[in-house]
């Protein structure tokens, strides 16, 4: 059967399954049919680095012949893009950075393995800022990914080839890593749906550390079901890695009906409305929160006062793990090796021409604040304004269920408006970074659009409670009626 793309634009997995399961078309028909769709677009879009064609037919096919239609498992058949700094067997894990350009992941993640447990496909590794450091994709070491709602703007960063394929429609599914927004901030840039697990909920093995008490894999979707689906099937604790939670995996039972969404409680958090805010954001949230008030809901103003430092000490603590962290590429046992006549030398033009700039200027500051004599006036200050961010979460959440904020700050911005600033940068996770630093869940969805640009919205949760924020995503949804993104992409030049 030839497939029109166009149909599925609103098409969930329960849709392709339903196809499939009525043998109107084969896995093989609908990976062929993204594959083309791939083709097509992402000469203009870059959102991958890699694709897995052939990997992907295979399984595609052998998935065609196994498997007895009427036992599917929750994702039989659905194509995945993974964000090119999770581990997959085989491919190409190169975290968008030189230094790793030749890396083929020996093993996979554990959210890889019960991906493919659960009958995904693994069609490509997406593009990303080089070690997810950045929140416009224009630090990856290979070209930057563009907006497929304008090709002139960033999709954000650093999970921005996830959310370019999601938006564009090259997969219906992806994974993306949030360390201080990297899931939320391209969800909103692109239109499409990005949580960011609790700590500890999703398994971080086979993730390349960037922080690692920050870092943690989010699953990313064109519409909140899918999105939950895919938490589903990757959440739950893990023996490989000491930090996630000895948790079984999140379940869509856990998520209350919309008549008691309809009696919890939305905080608003005033600090997240400030000058510094768009004004259409702003507008375009106050609306959303005025419907939910006529949908019955509550909502009360709370504060959460350390907002302005978190982002600070998010930059002390950050870097300081990353320089830890990336201490270990250095020519000798994997990726890039630049020759020198002594050990050192060799470290040194491994480690200068591999990475980016920055990529060195986080490794700077973090053994800068690391170093005695400083550790107490920057890394030990800066986890002390992480405590109180903490504590401003715990106290406005005993006054509400949720909170409601802007993901971003500001709209897509063009590509090269802000690498002269890193200030300016970092400035677009201001609304993210805080919730990190907490480690409290938090999704992005979309809630409108603006001069033909999408607009996110931020719900965020007490720890472990996915539930309730998935609760009031999918009341939303509902509410605002809004449709999947189908941006219209010029024609191939
Ligand atoms: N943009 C932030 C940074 O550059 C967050 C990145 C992330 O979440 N990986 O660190």
């Amino acid at each position: 059967m030839a497939i029109d793309l166009f149909q599925f634009r609103e098409f969930r997995i329960r849709d392709y399954h339903a196809l499939l399961r009525r043998g109107e078309i084969s896995v093989e028909e609908l990976l062929e049919a993204f594959l083309q769709r791939i083709g097509s677009v992402d000469g203009q879009i870059r959102a991958f680095l890699s694709l897995n064609e052939e990997g992907a037919r295979i399984r595609a096919q052998k998935l065609d012949r196994d498997i007895p239609p009427d036992e599917f498992p929750p994702l039989w058949g659905i194509p995945v893009g993974v964000k090119d700094n999770i581990c997959t067997e085989g491919l190409p894990t190169t975290c968008g950075s030189r230094i790793l350009y030749n890396f083929i992941a020996p093993y996979d993640a554990t959210v890889v393995e019960k991906l493919k447990r659960a009958g995904a496909i693994i069609v490509g590794k997406t593009n990303m800022d080089e070690f997810a450091m950045g929140s416009s994709t224009e630090n990856s070491a290979f070209g930057p990914t563009r907006n497929p709602f304008d090709l002139r703007r960033v999709p954000g960063g650093s999970s921005g080839g996830s959310a370019a394929a999601l938006a564009s429609l090259e997969t219906p599914l992806a994974l993306g890593s949030d360390t201080g927004g990297s899931v939320r901030q391209p969800a909103s840039f692109c239109g499409v749906v990005g949580l960011r697990p609790t700590y500890g909920r999703v398994s971080r093995y086979g993730l390349v550390s960037f922080a690692s008490s920050l870092d943690q894999v989010g699953p990313m979707a064109r519409n909140v079901e899918d999105c939950i689906t895919l938490f589903e099937v990757i959440s739950g604790s893990d023996g490989k890695d000491s930090t996630c939670a000895p948790y079984p995996p999140f379940s869509r039972q856990d998520i209350p009906k919309e008549e008691e969404i309809r009696k919890m409680k939305v905080g608003i958090p005033r600090e997240y409305f400030s000058s510094g805010v768009d004004e259409a954001i702003v507008r375009r949230i106050e609306e959303v929160l005025d419907l939910l008030r006529r949908e019955g809901l509550e909502c009360v103003e709370v504060s959460l006062p350390h907002t302005d430092c978190a982002l600070e000490a998010y930059y002390i603590v950050a870097p300081a793990e990353a320089s830890s962290n990336l201490a270990r590429y250095d020519g000798v046992l994997y990726g890039l090796r630049e020759e020198g006549s002594t050990l050192q030398e060799m470290y040194c033009r491994t480690r200068t021409a591999g990475f980016g700039k920055e990529v060195k200027r986080r490794i700077i500051l973090g053994t800068y604040s690391l170093s005695s004599g400083y550790y107490d006036d920057y890394y030990l200050k800066g986890m002390k304004v992480r405590t109180l961010v903490r504590k401003d979460f715990e106290e406005a959440l005993q006054k509400c269920h949720f909170l409601v904020t802007p993901v971003s700050p500001c709209f897509p911005f063009f590509l090269g408006e802000r690498t002269q600033s890193p200030y300016e940068m970092y400035l677009a996770d201001v609304f993210t970074i805080p919730s990190a630093m907490a480690g409290i869940p938090g999704i992005s969805i979309n809630c409108g659009y603006e001069n033909g640009l999408p607009i996110g919205l931020q719900i965020l949760g007490g720890p472990f409670r996915e539930g309730w924020v998935f609760g009031l995503a999918l009341f939303l949804e509902k509410m605002l009626s809004l449709s999947s993104p189908f941006p219209l992409l010029p024609e191939r030049s």
